[in-house]
């Protein structure tokens, strides 16, 4: 393989703009060479209205990065994929676990790596959580995820359809977190409120149980106007944890013991060339996982009509 991965982007939208394109113009590891989209377009290189034409024309492309709604990426990683690129998934990596599973069997099948990106994971403070919780005796926690969906994604329609999540779609961001400082967890009950005009919920309630037994809650709300929280806290036996402002900050018994601004696309590129230069894979699905199960045993609850 070259020195810089020759990279394509696929989706250009928010996130790619917010995101991808300035942790890419900064990363020696890659050269951003092409993207599709339909409408969106990356300006200096060359741009395809999807991805089959961008790899007939870029044969030179080594790996691409799909950052479209998780319900329109199967189609276009399985492309990618048997065309032997390697691929970077934004999160969540797909509408449904099996076809992220079977990706997993393609990526191997064709000898490319497959990454399964939770940028969540990689905020500053999560490293420091797990080391603290692996050294505490951890007696319950709870995540609190409210945020104001108005501010957040305006005139996202693909959010609310089925396979967008709706609240879980950032609700899943807290779970990439947990299923990385907690012991292994199970929910135990689920409640959905489903907007009455809406296919996805707007707010739910969840319980978990882990594996040796201590209970977490999950309140996720995507109502929330005023401050948002983004908050993740701990009872444990060396006092109270709170990481916040979405794992960037993490206090015990009320003292910050770290802050530090957030660089999680830039660590997840990182990560993407290790794997991609070790000959590896990278795909956990237990954030996937747990929202399909609050999908499986949740009770779903009728409320108020949402309009943006
Ligand atoms: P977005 O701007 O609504 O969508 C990204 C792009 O995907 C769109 O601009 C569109 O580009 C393409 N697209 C939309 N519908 C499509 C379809 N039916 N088929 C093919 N392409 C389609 O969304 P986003 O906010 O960037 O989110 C994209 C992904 O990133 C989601 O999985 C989201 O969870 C994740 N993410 C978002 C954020 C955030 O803050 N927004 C943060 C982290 C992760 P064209 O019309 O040009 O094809």
């Amino acid at each position: 393989m070259s020195q810089r991965i020759k990279i394509g982007i696929v989706g250009v939208g928010k996130i790619v703009r917010d995101q991808h394109l300035p942790a890419l113009a900064k990363d020696q590891d890659y050269r951003l060479i092409a993207a599709a989209s339909r409408h969106g377009k990356v300006e200096d290189i060359p741009n395809f209205p999807d991805i089959e034409s961008m790899l007939d024309a870029v044969p030179e492309l080594e790996a691409v990065s799909l950052c479209m709604p998780p319900q329109f990426r199967y189609d276009a990683a399985r492309t990618a994929l048997e065309a032997k690129k390697h691929v970077f998934l934004e999160k969540p990596p797909g509408a449904t676990v099996s076809e992220v599973e079977n990706l997993k069997a393609l990526a191997a099948k064709n000898g490319v790596s497959l990454f399964a990106s939770w940028h969540s994971r990689y905020a500053p403070a999560v490293g420091a959580a797990r080391a603290f919780l692996s050294s505490a005796k951890i007696k319950s926690a709870a995540i609190n995820w409210k945020e104001d969906v108005r501010r957040w994604h305006p005139n996202q329609e693909w959010i609310w359809a089925p396979g967008g999540f709706g609240v879980f779609d950032p609700g899943i961001n807290a779970l990439s977190i947990v299923t990385h400082i907690l012991p292994p967890m199970f929910i135990t009950s689920a409640v959905l409120d489903f907007p009455e005009n809406r296919a996805a919920p707007v707010a739910a309630h969840v319980t978990f149980r882990t594996s040796n037994g201590l209970p977490v809650t999950m309140e996720l709300d995507w109502l929330q106007t005023g401050p948002q929280s983004w908050d993740i806290v701990a009872d444990t036996d060396k006092g109270a944890m709170v990481l916040s402002g979405g794992g960037s900050k993490l206090a015990i018994d009320g003292r910050v013991v770290h802050d530090e601004p957030e660089a999680e696309y830039p660590m997840l590129y990182k990560r993407f060339a290790e794997i991609v230069r070790a000959g590896s894979s990278d795909v956990d699905l237990a954030p996937l996982q747990h929202v399909a199960d609050a999908f499986m045993l949740g009770k779903r609850n009728v409320v108020d009509a949402f309009f943006d």
